[in-house]
Protein backbone atom coordinates (compact mmCIF):
# COMPACT_ATOMS: atom_id res chain seq x y z
CA UNK A 1 0.00 0.00 0.00
CA UNK A 2 1.53 3.37 -1.22
CA UNK A 3 -0.27 4.84 1.79
CA UNK A 4 1.30 3.12 4.18
CA UNK A 5 4.94 3.24 3.19
CA UNK A 6 4.21 7.43 2.80
CA UNK A 7 3.27 7.05 6.61
CA UNK A 8 6.20 4.73 7.28
CA UNK A 9 8.39 7.89 6.09
CA UNK A 10 6.70 10.43 7.52
CA UNK A 11 7.06 7.95 11.06
CA UNK A 12 10.50 8.40 10.90
CA UNK A 13 10.80 11.80 10.74
CA UNK A 14 8.56 12.21 13.30
CA UNK A 15 10.67 9.79 15.68
CA UNK A 16 13.84 11.54 15.02
CA UNK A 17 12.41 15.04 15.83
CA UNK A 18 10.59 13.37 18.94
CA UNK A 19 14.12 11.74 20.20
CA UNK A 20 15.75 14.99 19.29
CA UNK A 21 13.35 16.59 21.65
CA UNK A 22 13.07 13.84 24.18
CA UNK A 23 9.36 13.66 23.44
CA UNK A 24 7.34 10.75 24.68
CA UNK A 25 4.77 10.86 22.51
CA UNK A 26 3.45 12.88 19.27
CA UNK A 27 0.39 14.63 20.17
CA UNK A 28 -0.26 15.85 16.63
CA UNK A 29 1.02 16.33 13.11
CA UNK A 30 -0.12 18.24 9.97
CA UNK A 31 0.53 16.69 6.18
CA UNK A 32 0.55 18.48 2.98
CA UNK A 33 0.15 16.38 0.41
CA UNK A 34 0.87 17.37 -3.02
CA UNK A 35 -1.85 16.40 -5.79
CA UNK A 36 0.59 14.56 -7.89
CA UNK A 37 1.50 12.22 -4.85
CA UNK A 38 -1.95 10.17 -5.26
CA UNK A 39 -2.49 10.05 -2.31
CA UNK A 40 -6.27 8.63 -1.42
CA UNK A 41 -7.58 9.77 1.72
CA UNK A 42 -9.63 6.82 3.10
CA UNK A 43 -5.84 4.86 2.31
CA UNK A 44 -3.68 7.17 4.07
CA UNK A 45 -6.29 6.96 7.28
CA UNK A 46 -6.20 3.63 7.10
CA UNK A 47 -2.37 3.22 6.98
CA UNK A 48 -2.29 5.62 9.88
CA UNK A 49 -4.48 3.37 11.87
CA UNK A 50 -2.10 0.26 10.87
CA UNK A 51 1.01 2.39 12.51
CA UNK A 52 -0.99 3.79 15.52
CA UNK A 53 -0.90 0.16 16.59
CA UNK A 54 2.51 -0.51 16.31
CA UNK A 55 3.79 2.49 17.05
CA UNK A 56 3.86 3.93 20.61
CA UNK A 57 5.49 7.22 19.88
CA UNK A 58 2.04 7.68 17.69
CA UNK A 59 -0.67 6.30 19.92
CA UNK A 60 -3.01 9.25 20.35
CA UNK A 61 -1.66 11.12 18.20
CA UNK A 62 -3.43 12.82 15.91
CA UNK A 63 -2.98 13.12 11.71
CA UNK A 64 -4.63 16.05 9.59
CA UNK A 65 -3.84 16.74 6.43
CA UNK A 66 -4.33 18.90 3.15
CA UNK A 67 -4.29 18.26 -0.73
CA UNK A 68 -2.28 21.00 -2.55
CA UNK A 69 -2.69 21.15 -5.77
CA UNK A 70 -0.41 20.99 -8.69
CA UNK A 71 1.08 24.52 -9.83
CA UNK A 72 2.74 24.97 -12.72
CA UNK A 73 4.70 27.83 -13.87
CA UNK A 74 5.03 28.17 -17.62
CA UNK A 75 8.57 29.37 -19.34
CA UNK A 76 7.30 30.81 -22.22
CA UNK A 77 4.04 32.57 -21.88
CA UNK A 78 4.71 33.07 -17.68
CA UNK A 79 1.58 31.73 -16.64
CA UNK A 80 1.35 30.74 -13.38
CA UNK A 81 -1.30 28.23 -11.60
CA UNK A 82 -3.11 24.94 -11.66
CA UNK A 83 -2.85 22.87 -14.45
CA UNK A 84 -5.91 21.51 -16.76
CA UNK A 85 -6.94 18.10 -17.98
CA UNK A 86 -4.52 16.50 -15.63
CA UNK A 87 -2.11 17.54 -18.62
CA UNK A 88 1.48 18.81 -17.50
CA UNK A 89 1.41 21.62 -20.33
CA UNK A 90 0.42 25.23 -19.90
CA UNK A 91 -3.37 25.42 -19.99
CA UNK A 92 -2.70 29.41 -21.55
CA UNK A 93 -0.13 28.68 -24.19
CA UNK A 94 0.00 24.45 -24.18
CA UNK A 95 3.68 24.78 -24.18
CA UNK A 96 5.45 21.88 -22.23
CA UNK A 97 8.38 23.57 -21.10
CA UNK A 98 6.76 24.06 -17.63
CA UNK A 99 7.57 23.81 -14.00
CA UNK A 100 6.38 22.42 -11.30
CA UNK A 101 5.88 24.67 -8.43
CA UNK A 102 3.73 23.52 -6.22
CA UNK A 103 1.65 19.83 -5.72
CA UNK A 104 4.57 17.27 -5.74
CA UNK A 105 6.01 16.84 -2.56
CA UNK A 106 4.40 14.96 0.87
CA UNK A 107 5.73 17.78 3.85
CA UNK A 108 5.78 17.20 7.37
CA UNK A 109 4.71 20.35 9.29
CA UNK A 110 3.04 21.63 12.97
CA UNK A 111 4.58 18.84 14.65
CA UNK A 112 3.41 18.88 18.67
CA UNK A 113 5.07 16.79 21.06
CA UNK A 114 4.57 15.89 24.47
CA UNK A 115 8.48 16.65 26.40
CA UNK A 116 8.52 15.92 29.69
CA UNK A 117 9.07 18.73 31.53
CA UNK A 118 12.12 16.86 33.27
CA UNK A 119 13.79 16.62 29.93
CA UNK A 120 17.09 17.29 30.21
CA UNK A 121 19.50 18.71 27.08
CA UNK A 122 20.52 15.00 25.11
CA UNK A 123 24.04 15.09 26.24
CA UNK A 124 25.04 13.20 23.28
ZN1 LIG B 1 2.33 29.15 -21.39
Amino acid sequence: MHELTILQAIYLSLERVARQYGARRVVSFKLEIGEMANVVPELLEDAFKVLKAAEPLLKDARMEYEIVPLTLMCLECGYTGPWRDRTVACPECGSAIVRVIDGEDILLRDVELDVPEDHEEDKG
